[in-house]
């Protein structure tokens, strides 16, 4: 199978290696999803390519206190709504709040032994008043 990070080419399979700053887009009928999945929610097409998201807004934001072991606590954690799709991340900034624009500040694994990368959110650069 293709490398599906390297181009906006098509992702053949789920593949963990798809960096977690990317959406996909059903080729078919051009339904946008965040997280991977084998089909379109919509038409069940099987093809998607990927795309970069770069700037989102903060629509909620919410603090876990209460957290599993390895889990930081308290756990900030934001909805923010990008280029057609929706997250829920980890957000890095303490201070964000509901509308403050976000961008992706990389990957983190929720425990030690998961396989799967979470996004982490944190203030655009020059954002802050
Ligand atoms: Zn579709």
């Amino acid at each position: 199978m293709s490398d599906a990070t390297s181009t906006d080419g098509a992702v053949d399979r789920f593949d963990e290696s798809v960096a977690v700053d990317r959406a996909f887009r059903c080729t078919d009928c051009g339904r946008r999803w965040y997280y991977q999945r084998r089909r379109c929610p919509d038409c069940s097409g099987t093809d998607a390519t990927t795309y970069a998201l770069e700037t989102g807004v903060l629509v909620a934001v919410t603090s876990v206190e209460t957290t599993p072991p390895d889990v930081r606590s308290p756990n900030r954690l934001g909805l923010a709504r990008f280029d057609g799709v929706q997250l829920i991340a980890q957000l890095a900034d303490e201070v964000l709040s509901v509308g403050d624009a976000v961008e992706f500040a990389g990957a983190y694994r929720l425990r030690d032994e998961q396989e799967r990368s979470r996004p982490r959110l944190s203030a655009v650069d020059g954002d802050s008043e």
